[in-house]
């Protein structure tokens, strides 16, 4: 638990302002130039106008009001809607020199006191506060004792009824305006869904504010989608070979599975963490706590873990089941990479998830208008995991965003997937569906059209049937795939009960010969490549990184990161983990990884060049630059 005052953060840095953005963005925050829009919004937003901000996760949201806050005159109050994240962000700041506290529940009376009197007194520049708190007569009396600066209102998704993040609280911030006219107000959030945004501009009351649109590209992460196989074997041998000691989320959609592979792992000798709604809190706090202060760390977890984790260095998301739709994909993902640098999203896909989606899709098939939505959901879902085109352009797309050309950092574009015509593989395995009388799954469908006569086919006489071995020109794991590929684009359809399939009117059209169908070939090697590959190109390659992607090669050439720069960087990890150790602060908030692989690049040897890292600012470089020049020096 930290406050303002104990963490004695003002002690070199009383008061004084930095007198401008850049100013503050090169002496605090230790980088060169803003990034994306980030010049503009502060500009506006010092201004004194209004903003909203949409910008993708690791997009550089919170310096659009932390420099504002520095160089306006008086305290900004940041609305953060969770108290792990108000303290990190507040432990981050203070490691900085900035004067931030926060106000919420895990105060004693006093030190919430103590920060009141702060901000009465203009001793501090930012103060977090939570929602509920906020809107109390108590403190809307603070607010009116205080100089403000700004009101910085982040999650702002939150104020969506329909998103899951909902909080009724947000609902009364318009009142911050009502009271305090001339305070301008930035509300953000990473948000991708065009009617969240609608709602956030009307119930925030924001019709007036300047909207600074960014692209929801996350250029440094890599997607994947892979056939389901074994899924624990296969995603094993993904971390080891692209992820031996990082740390990362893997998400599972049941509270069993996730004690199940988190158990597993750990068997494997992989540490891993177990995460959901059903475990009790104070264990759910105690191994999100780990997580964010240890280094490799493994969260098994269920979609109940996620907001607010804001740790940087998160290098892999994985999906071992299906996410609820594509935007949910994208924010579970998001949470990987946000340093910028390289990052993986893998998810392993096969019949089984096919047909749960299907079945799900067949429950919504009753049609108001909510169930119709929903629908639409499943099916771009589905349509992502099976295209043959870059999945990146699917993804942008699906939120209104064109990328002009594919991406080269995903699956399909890394390795392209060849498409074939599959009319008559899909008039053979869709005939066999209705000769079998339309109740069977693709396990018996399949004995019928490779010849197997199994038990079950012969008592059926399916072996009597003119598809029995007509399908002897493709392999078993060949016709799992174009089944799966027939449910996922609706020429079959599940049944509810039993999970036998169907032919809906479109595979009659294929039956008929009144449409042809085009199949994607699933790759039979995973090719081995990734994150690991990219850190080593980066470092190899000695350039600077931009974070957000950019300096991120996606298709350069493959360098290692020879035994020496190896060394230093274990070396310089082990550094940060002890100094955070030591302030009992998760390893990141000293250093991020990007900045200690800037010092393996370029091996500083004295202040001056310690200074001119990215993420070294003056209140760093005095705390920290003799312990990591050590560290440097040693491994000359
Ligand atoms: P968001 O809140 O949008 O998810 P953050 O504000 O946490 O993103 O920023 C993401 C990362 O980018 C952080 O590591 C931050 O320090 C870094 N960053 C932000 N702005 C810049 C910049 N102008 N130059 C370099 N790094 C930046
Ligand atoms: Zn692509």
């Amino acid at each position: 638990m930290f406050s303002y005052s104990n963490r004695g953060a003002s002690d070199d840095a009383s008061g004084q302002q930095p007198a401008t953005a850049l100013d503050a963005l090169r002496t605090v925050f230790g980088y060169d130039s803003f990034r994306g829009q980030q010049a503009d919004i502060i500009d506006h937003v010092v201004r004194g106008g209004d903003a909203l901000v949409l910008m993708p996760t690791g997009g550089g949201k919170s310096l659009c009001y932390q420099i504002p806050a520095l160089v306006r005159d008086g305290v900004t109050v940041v609305v953060s809607p969770l108290i792990a994240l108000m303290r990190d962000q507040v432990t981050a700041l203070q490691e900085l020199g900035v004067r931030a506290a926060f106000l919420n529940s895990s105060l004693g009376p006093a030190e919430a006191r103590e920060v009141e009197r702060a901000m009465v007194q203009g001793e501090i520049d930012l103060v977090y506060v939570a929602p509920e708190r906020l809107v109390t007569p108590r403190f809307l009396d603070l607010l009116d004792r205080t100089r403000l600066a700004l009101f910085a209102l982040d999650e702002a998704h939150c104020v969506s009824q329909w998103g899951h993040d909902f909080r009724p609280e947000y609902l009364q911030l318009s009142i911050l305006h009502e009271r305090h006219p001339m305070v301008p107000r930035i509300a953000l959030t990473a948000t991708a869904d065009v009617q969240t945004r609608a709602e956030i501009k009307d119930k925030l009351g924001l019709t007036d504010a300047r909207v600074f649109l960014s692209s929801f590209d996350r250029p440094n992460i890599t997607y994947r989608v892979v056939p389901k196989k074994s899924e624990r074997q296969q995603m094993l041998a993904f971390l080891r070979e692209n992820h031996p000691e990082d740390a990362g989320i893997i998400y599972c959609m049941s509270r069993n599975k996730v004690e199940e592979v988190a158990a597993w792992l750990n068997q494997q000798g992989r540490e891993a963490l177990p995460y959901h709604a059903g475990l009790p809190a104070e264990v759910r706090e105690a191994n999100q706590d780990r997580f964010i202060k240890s280094e490799g760390l493994v969260m098994v977890a269920t979609v109940a873990f996620g907001m607010g984790i804001d740790k940087p260095n998160v290098r892999f998301v994985c999906h071992l089941d299906p996410p609820k739709s594509l935007e949910a994909y994208y924010q579970e993902t998001g949470r990987a990479g946000r340093d910028g640098l390289p990052a993986n999203a893998w998810m392993a896909y096969g019949m089984a998830d096919v047909v749960m989606l299907r079945q799900m899709l067949e429950q919504s098939e009753a049609g108001d208008s909510h169930r119709r939505v929903e629908r639409g959901k499943l099916e771009a879902l589905l349509g992502f995991c099976e295209t043959p085109d870059c999945r990146r352009q699917v993804l942008l797309n699906y939120f209104n965003e064109t990328l002009p050309e594919p991406c080269g950092n995903c699956d399909t574009c890394l390795d392209p997937v060849e498409t074939w015509d599959g009319t008559i593989a899909a008039q053979k395995a869709l005939s066999a569906v209705y000769r079998t009388g339309q109740r069977y799954g693709a396990g018996h469908l399949i004995d019928v059209l490779v010849g197997n006569a199994t038990e079950k086919v012969v008592q059926q006489n399916h072996d009597q049937l003119k598809t029995f071995a007509v399908g002897k020109d493709l392999t078993k794991v060949e016709w799992q795939s174009v089944y799966r590929q027939l449910v996922a684009t609706g020429l079959l359809t599940v049944d509810l009960e039993y999970g036998g399939f169907r032919l809906t009117d479109a595979g009659v059209a294929v039956i008929k010969g009144q449409r042809v169908v085009k199949l994607r070939k699933d790759p039979v090697l995973e090719r081995r490549r990734g994150v690991h590959d990219a850190l080593r190109r980066h470092t190899a390659r000695g350039g600077s990184v931009g974070g957000n992607g950019e300096g991120v090669s996606r298709s350069g050439a493959r360098g290692a990161l020879s035994a020496a720069d190896d060394a230093l960087w274990h070396a310089l990890k082990d550094c940060r983990t002890a100094l955070a150790k030591a302030q009992s602060v998760p390893p990141y908030v000293i250093f991020h990884d990007s900045t200690l692989l800037e010092m393996v690049a370029q091996r500083p040897r004295d202040h001056a060049a310690f200074a001119h890292l990215p993420g070294v600012g003056g209140r760093k470089l005095e705390r920290y630059a003799d312990a990591f020049l050590e560290v440097i020096r040693q491994h000359g």
